[in-house]
């Protein structure tokens, strides 16, 4: 079965399409600038290993979804030879709140339930909807799935998602821990018990999911029973440009004391802080690294504020499971950034984490712990489309 898996943003859309048989990406692309002057489908044919670069007006969803159908079926750059060979579409949807534990068929009624979620994620449900209901029009004969980048999160228990706010405050706003890139923890959780040659049952597992946006997730028995983001994705350790938790008297502060409004404190925790806003040099982890190998202070106090921030998570975590069998790195920075990685788990020796100098520097998937370490250090490149077209199999087949 071929998966065409879809990420729809307010004004891009990214795809790819994904033969389940070997688990193979046949092409995939981006479409940029969709409602605005510019707008252009970036393709690639994976087998070949041929990019291709449209520039054609994009009036909304329904255009991108139309070209990039158009480019799969081309003659010269496609991959399949009519649209009939699609035999399913998985969606990411970013926010399915609790009405959605698990990824599931798109129906009426749950295209209802999506809208409801909508308040809690403003941003990026709305183009997730559009580009569930342009696909529809499209393709109304192909089975659809949404996977939500919360569902995997909601198997924590009540001590763990709540907020000490009134009760009220969740009862009647749903306002309480929900968690995000639970795709990719979920992915990476199933590989390293994969990897380990045990059932995920029996592992308990931290999974730090770490790049421009960053969050750590305590698995026990393969379900999440923490996780360090919250109600929005910006809680938890320090990111590229967010915050991460802090004191939330510094919001009320700022706006009663500091006359800000509370639209530009919001920008301020989601833009302009992070990283990027500690150490004045960037948000990118490179960039970083090289300012502190310069002796920018700046830089490698951002550096050590973030490693300590998710080295303190992974304790916390391995004390709500009562334990710990493995941590696994990956994203961005988990999965390229063998100093930070060294950085995180320095302080862990105490709990059995210990790596290996000389493993750390290898690359893909990779078993970095040190030898007779107690706890397993792995490193897995995460894949959120595949899980993504994953789940979308296991769903049209009825499973
Ligand atoms: P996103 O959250 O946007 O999906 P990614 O998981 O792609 O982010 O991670 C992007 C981040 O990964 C970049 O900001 C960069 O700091 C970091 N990164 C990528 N490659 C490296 C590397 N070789 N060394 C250090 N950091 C890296």
């Amino acid at each position: 079965m071929k998966i065409l898996v879809i990420n729809a943003g307010s004004s891009s859309l990214k795809y790819q399409l994904i033969d389940m048989d070997g688990e193979q990406v046949l092409a995939k692309g981006l479409c940029e600038r969709i409602g605005i002057e510019g707008s252009n489908l970036q393709h690639t044919n994976v087998g070949r290993d041929e990019k291709t670069k449209i520039e054609k007006p994009m009036k909304d969803h329904g255009d991108a979804i139309q070209m990039v159908i158009d480019a799969l079926a081309d003659e010269k750059i496609g991959v399949i030879k009519s649209m009939d060979e699609i035999g399913a579409v998985g969606h990411r949807v970013v926010h399915g709140a609790e009405e959605f534990a698990d990824s599931c068929m798109i129906t009426d009624a749950v295209m209802k339930a999506l809208e409801k979620c909508t308040p809690l994620a403003p941003l990026h449900n709305p183009p997730n909807i559009i580009g569930i209901k342009a696909c529809q029009k499209i393709m109304p004969n192909v089975p659809m799935v949404g996977v939500f980048d919360t569902a995997f999160h909601q198997t924590m228990p009540p001590k763990a998602f709540m907020y000490a706010l009134p009760y009220e405050c969740y009862e009647k706003d749903g306002i309480r821990k929900y968690g995000f890139h639970g795709t990719s923890h979920k992915y990476v959780a199933q590989k390293a018990a994969e990897f380990l040659g045990k059932p995920a049952s029996e592992l308990k597992i931290v999974t730090c999911h770490l790049g421009n946006g960053s969050s750590i997730t305590a698995v026990n028995g393969g379900k999440c029973v923490d996780t360090s983001m919250g109600f929005t994705p910006l809680d938890g350790v320090p990111m590229g440009t967010r915050t991460g938790a802090m004191d939330p008297a510094v919001v009320t502060y700022l706006i009663n004391q500091k006359g800000m409004s509370a639209a530009d404190v919001d920008a301020m925790m989601n833009k302009e802080s992070g990283v990027s806003g500690i150490s004045g040099v960037s948000s990118d982890f490179r960039d970083l690294s090289a300012a502190a190998k310069d002796g920018n202070e700046r830089a490698q106090l951002a550096l050590d504020m973030f490693s300590y921030q998710v080295r303190k998570d992974i304790g916390a975590y391995a004390a709500a499971m009562g334990g710990i069998d493995a941590v696994v790195f990956t994203a961005g920075v988990g999965e390229n950034d063998a100093a930070m990685r060294a950085a995180i788990a320095g302080g862990l020796e105490f709990m059995g984490v210990k790596i290996d100098s000389g493993k750390n520097s290898e690359r893909g998937t990779v078993d970095i712990s040190a030898d007779g370490a107690a706890v397993k250090t792995l490193v897995i490149p995460t894949n959120e489309e595949l899980m993504i077209a994953i789940d979308t199999k296991r769903l049209v087949e009825g499973k």
